[in-house]
């Protein structure tokens, strides 16, 4: 059976970023298919909330860390982390997920951390749906990071 990878959508060139542009990324793609992964899309943002949508941020609140969107801050924080369990139930098999870095919901160790001031105190974070696939112990790398053997 094939092994099997989790990958952003946007990058293998579906147009669901927050404001439509294309960010596709094909060497990450031929990279995993090269190595034998079957690959598994997921956009939790475009699935919740559509597309175009307003852009989020990750913020350091009294609660703990949400994601709220830029502008109005709304908190989007649980229904993409209720996306991210759902594809992880229902894709147990998955032995790798390759998150689009810096994205709030996507990077890996990349997302950036703001406070509620609007200062950014760290580059180095989870976003919401990676911090599930960490929480569960899937190997879990940054597009840019990915180097397979
Ligand atoms: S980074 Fe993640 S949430 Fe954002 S468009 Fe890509 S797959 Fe969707």
């Amino acid at each position: 059976m094939a092994k099997r990878a989790a990958l952003s959508a946007c990058l293998a060139g579906r147009n669901c970023r927050y404001n439509g542009e294309l960010k596709a990324d094909p060497e990450v793609v031929e990279k995993l298919e090269e190595s034998g992964y079957e690959i598994a899309l997921f956009c939790p943002e475009d699935s919740c909330f559509g597309t175009p949508r307003e852009a989020m941020d990750l913020v350091l609140t009294d609660e703990g860390v949400k994601a709220l969107t830029k502008f109005s801050k709304e908190d989007r924080s649980a229904p993409i982390a209720e996306y991210a369990a759902k594809f992880f139930d229902e894709n147990p098999d998955i032995e790798l997920f390759v998150g689009k870095a810096r994205s709030p919901s996507c990077g890996v160790r990349t997302a950036l951390l703001y406070d509620e001031a609007g200062n950014l105190i760290s580059e180095k974070e989870a976003g919401i749906m990676a911090a599930e696939a960490g929480a569960r112990n899937i190997e879990a790398v940054d597009d840019e990071d990915l180097s397979l053997r």
